[in-house]
């Protein structure tokens, strides 16, 4: 009790210590060209100083300047991304703001833009502004609409002014928050009232923040309402329609808007009206709809979705403080929807629920955006994250049981758990989701913008909303919006009042949940039927409050545990027959298949196991087994047949496995490729987690006619540990380090016994790697490098015993020149830093498949370790033997080096040997079938002292890439001296020369499956 006293005091004492705000009353004039897609304005601010502070300077945002090259900040993020479309934009699609010439109080002034940012200026006052004073800021300014790309834009004549005049940063009790205009990444701007003053073409409909100020316009509107519902009375179909010819006559309109800290206007042409009004606690307000035939028959409802959100957040979280409330569908290219006060922006949607999902978020923004004007920039989860709590709430009671984006039950079987719960699984189960209080440029990709900034979030809310009470819930945040509204709240401003209303510390919401991306998972242990003992772990590591729910004759109670660290013994009922762990799905428990106890089952405290055929998206709740059928062909198995199974889904599991034995019809040997592999994820700062591994793959790979009907098989085992380190945050750089061991089994033929029936025998060898990986996926300039440590001791037929330790490294940089084309150049260096067999003077052709050499050919016969897939490894005369490799180091793509002539050690070294290898895309297009290219490659290798070989060679000529590199033909055009011998001794055919890649070997599903989302 004497701490919730306690609590109520510091919550009174806080409330009174509101900090500060500066106000920024705003007035435009401006009028719009829309052949040269032009906006001449003039903007007079008036700043008001409420710091206790004097200023000498005032950022300003200039952000249009984002689009005016491919330097900015909004440029690079995009790139990022992944998006180069705005990086590649023509001249003409660009935009900026220009024609600036501040002035204080009338009379000229110094300004310079940000030296690092071209859309932030500071501009210096001529005096200082001394607290409680105020100054007046002008200037003219002309804005090139750019063509949409993020958020302000245009698309034909349809223009969306937003993020579009110069406007003050927040100055507040942190001081200054200049920040660059950002795709992904939002805003913090000051309040003030706004005039805005629109001169255009008469026929332009224009919707704004604000009240519209014209009678005249009115009637403009009200009789465009008519014929929209003149229109929908004809039940239209969606259709993009073209613009109307602009009006010569201009007409000049004007809005209001008070307590607001943006202001924005979108004007198209062929905009439908509709307004309606929807009553909330203190009166009527106005509500509009604007929209294109585009998705007239999703729109034509849309009024009603506008009402009912209006209404659904003044009832939740406080009364609606504005006259009107609009939505408007028009383009943008950041996100579904926008959000502006009183206005909101939403794209082509597709579906009614999403539109109504989203028409509700966007205007649900007005709370937690517009009066609650949070930092946006800097703290993404308290404006997306609550917001999006409460539009998941509004869907929970408008569309009971359908979650939106619901998986098709051939993906997800019965699961309960929506797409946005999979995605949240899929990251945080790998620890690749970052802490919701990640600042909003940091995230490494949209997927966690958006785990991180909005759904982890929002399901934590619900989760404190069902710890709390919902009534309890309500009325904490009804009371913080009453007290903050606006203003600007900082994150420990919502912590302490939430806190203290609460009466108690949530340190497992506010640290766990929302501060860190650690895991939530609960086990139950035990359960003792006679004593009613329940015994409950906790494996993750927030201890956060948690729900069990117990069943006992048919009759279901739920109750809440105190969060607790490690194991904690529960008196339960006696003679419980089921017992769950958050059983209406509140908390984030990443875990959810060891939450039950059912003394009923086989096997207590697991689910049972489920058998099912393919893996769909595999349903983590359960513990699951899938059978799949398997195929596959090679030239000495011939075609296989098999049935495997595994648990291998969508969502990490700890342990996973995949058993896929095949029957070769050719062999009639059982084959077949399997794995075990656990993950362990922690919370850490430098390690996302490992993985402990054993590949297992057992073909047959040699035919000699010797041996009649028998085939030569080999067994390789493959154990590894790997570190994936946590990538640099907001930075699209990964790394990891490796350490495995290749045990080869591989049958030779036995020599030296009766000819006529040799038998085989089983030659062993094991080749140990340290290898470390890093790779920069920048979009235009993507680069990676990896380094690698191989030993291995082997015996083989040329004598007892061969030690080497060999050190290789490549490095990879592509350069994106125009979009979509690629120049790429790659360098390979590896040494032997010991080799017995460079100090006995030998060098061992490929066929041998021991590791002493370096080969700069990669084919099946240099694949010593059994790397790579071949569909023939041994085959020498067939079409067959021209597969080479060229993604494992060296990218020669020569067929030689499998035939005993005088020309083939050509690129064979026991020393040490380099390449390099450049390809390039051709600068203009080409049909989908024919994605040629050209390459080069420049190899240098340490011959043996007695080869008369020239040590440098090369290659080069056109290649076709299909698939990103999945499969590739050489036709080599132009050859070294030493390269042509070569070829001519194979028989000179020209085709001979022509060999193509399958690179199967870097599509490692687990791996691939890491870079899904
Ligand atoms: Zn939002």
């Amino acid at each position: 009790m004497i701490i919730t006293i306690l609590f109520v005091l510091i919550h009174f004492y806080a409330g009174a210590q509101r900090p500060f705000q500066q106000r920024v009353d705003v007035s435009i004039q401006c009028q719009l060209d829309d052949e040269a897609h032009h906006l001449h304005g003039q903007i007079n601010m008036e700043y008001f100083n409420n710091s206790p502070d004097t200023l000498s300077f005032i950022y300003m945002h200039l952000w249009p300047n984002a689009y005016k090259d491919r330097n900015t900040a909004f440029t690079q993020q995009k790139l990022r991304m992944k998006n180069t479309d705005f990086y590649f934009a023509k001249e003409e699609e660009r935009g900026m703001l220009d024609s600036l010439d501040f002035s204080i109080n009338g009379s000229r002034i110094d300004w310079a833009l940000d030296e690092e940012f071209i859309d932030i200026a500071k501009i210096k006052l001529s005096q200082p502004l001394l607290p409680g004073q105020s100054c007046t800021i002008s200037t003219p300014f002309l804005l090139d609409i750019p063509v949409s790309y993020s958020r302000l834009g245009r698309v034909g004549t349809s223009y969306q002014l937003t993020q579009w005049f110069p406007k003050p940063a927040v100055y507040d009790q942190d001081g200054w928050h200049p920040m660059p205009y950002l795709d992904i990444g939002e805003f913090y701007s000051e309040f003030g009232d706004y005039e805005v003053e629109i001169t255009l073409p008469e026929n332009y409909v224009v919707a704004a923040t604000g009240t519209l100020q014209e009678e005249s316009e009115y009637e403009f509107l009200n009789r465009r309402m008519q014929e929209t519902l003149d229109t929908l009375a004809t039940n239209p179909k969606s259709s993009n329609h073209p613009f109307p010819k602009s009006a010569d006559k201009m007409k000049t309109i004007s809005y209001k808007a008070e307590n607001v800290h943006d202001f924005a206007w979108f004007a198209d042409k062929r905009f439908y009206v509709i307004r309606d009004t929807v009553t909330i606690q203190d009166g009527d307000r106005d509500t509009w709809v604007f929209f294109t035939n585009q998705e007239i028959e999703l729109w034509k409802d849309a009024i009603n979705y506008v009402n009912r959100s209006v209404e659904f957040y003044s009832e939740k979280v406080g009364t609606y403080p504005y006259p009107q409330a609009t939505a408007v569908q028009s383009a943008l290219s950041a996100g579904a929807g926008m959000e502006y006060p009183m206005i909101t922006v939403i794209g082509l949607m597709g579906d009614a629920a999403a539109l109504d999902n989203v028409i509700t978020h966007e205007v649900g923004h007005n709370w937690f955006y517009g009066i609650l004007a949070f930092n946006e920039r800097d703290h993404v989860w308290m404006d997306e994250g609550i917001n999006s709590y409460y539009d998941h709430r509004y869907m929970d009671e408008y569309y009971p049981g359908k979650p939106l984006m619901a998986l098709p039950p051939i993906l997800k079987g019965h699961s309960p758990l929506s797409t946005t719960d999979y995605a949240l699984l899929y990251k945080m189960r790998d620890r690749a989701d970052q802490a919701p209080t990640t600042h909003s440029n940091k995230f490494n990709s949209e997927i966690n913008y958006f785990i991180g900034g909005y759904e982890k979030p929002a399901q934590a809310f619900k989760y404190l909303q069902n710890y709390l009470g919902t009534e309890r819930f309500d009325r904490i945040m009804q009371d913080f919006y009453e007290e903050w509204k606006f203003h600007h709240p900082q994150p420990e401003d919502f912590r302490n009042y939430f806190e203290q209303k609460a009466g108690e510390d949530l340190s497992w919401f506010f640290d766990g949940l929302i501060g860190s991306n650690k895991h939530i998972d609960y086990k139950i242990a035990d359960y003792d039927e006679k004593s009613g003992e329940a015994k409950i772990r906790n494996k993750g590591e927030i201890p956060a409050p948690i729900p069990l729910g117990f069943e006992k004759e048919e009759e279901k109670k739920m109750q809440w545990l105190d969060g607790f660290d490690k194991k904690k013994v529960v008196q339960l009922e006696k003679e419980i027959d089921q017992i769950t762990l958050d059983p209406l799905l509140w908390t984030l428990d990443v875990r959810r298949s060891n939450n039950y106890w059912d003394t009923k089952k086989f096997l207590p405290g697991t689910e049972p196991l489920k058998v099912q055929l393919l893996s769909r998206l595999a349903n983590p709740e359960e513990n699951q087994l899938f059978v799949l059928p398997t195929g596959g062909w090679n030239y000495y198995d011939k075609i296989m047949l098999g049935l495997g199974v595994h648990n291998i889904g969508m969502i990490q599991r700890p342990f996973e496995f995949a058993l896929l034995p095949m029957y070769g019809m050719g062999s009639n040997d059982v084959i077949g490729v399997g794995t075990v592999r656990y993950h362990h994820n922690w919370h850490s700062t430098t390690i996302q987690g490992l993985d402990l591994g054993l590949n297992f793959r057992r073909f047959n790979y040699a035919d000699p006619p010797i041996l009649d009907d028998d085939h030569l098989a080999y067994n390789r085992w493959n154990p590894f540990v790997k570190f994936n380190f946590i990538p640099k945050a907001g930075t699209p750089r990964q790394s990891w380090v490796k350490f495995e061991a290749i045990h080869l089994q591989r049958e030779e033929v036995a020599l030296g016994q009766d000819l006529n029936n040799p038998g085989t025998v089983s030659v062993d060898n094991t080749i140990y790697r340290a290898k470390y990986k890093w790779s920069d996926n920048h979009a235009i300039q993507p680069k990676n490098l990896w380094m690698e440590l191989e030993y291995q001791d082997f015996e083989n037929r040329n004598f007892s015993s061969n030690e080497y330790l060999k050190l290789s490294a490549k490095t990879t940089r592509k350069y994106q020149y125009k979009k979509n084309k690629f120049f790429r150049a790659s360098l390979f260096a590896s040494y032997f830093i010991v080799n017995d067999a460079r100090e006995s003077g030998i060098v061992n052709n490929p066929i041998q498949f021991n590791g002493a050499n370096i080969a700069l050919n990669q084919h099946a016969l240099s694949d010593y370790a059994f790397d790579d897939v071949f569909f023939a490894r041994t085959e020498r005369s067939d079409l067959l033997a021209r597969a080479v490799s060229t993604t494992r180091g060296p990218e020669f793509k020569l067929p030689i080096n499998q035939w005993p002539n005088s020309n083939d050690n050509l690129g064979l070294s026991n020393d040490f040997a380099a390449s390099l290898h450049l390809r390039s895309d051709l600068p203009f297009k080409l049909p989908a079938l024919l994605p040629l290219e050209i390459y080069f490659d420049l190899g240098y290798f340490r011959a043996a002292p007695d080869s008369d070989l020239d040590e440098v060679f090369w290659s080069g000529g056109f290649m076709l890439n299909y698939a990103d590199g999945a499969f590739q033909v050489f036709f080599p055009v132009a050859h070294s001296k030493d390269v042509r011998n070569a070829l001519d001794e194979m028989g000179g055919n020209y085709l001979r020369s022509v060999t193509f890649a399958f690179n199967l070997s870097g599509s490692d599903p687990l791996d691939l499956r890491k870079s899904l989302l």
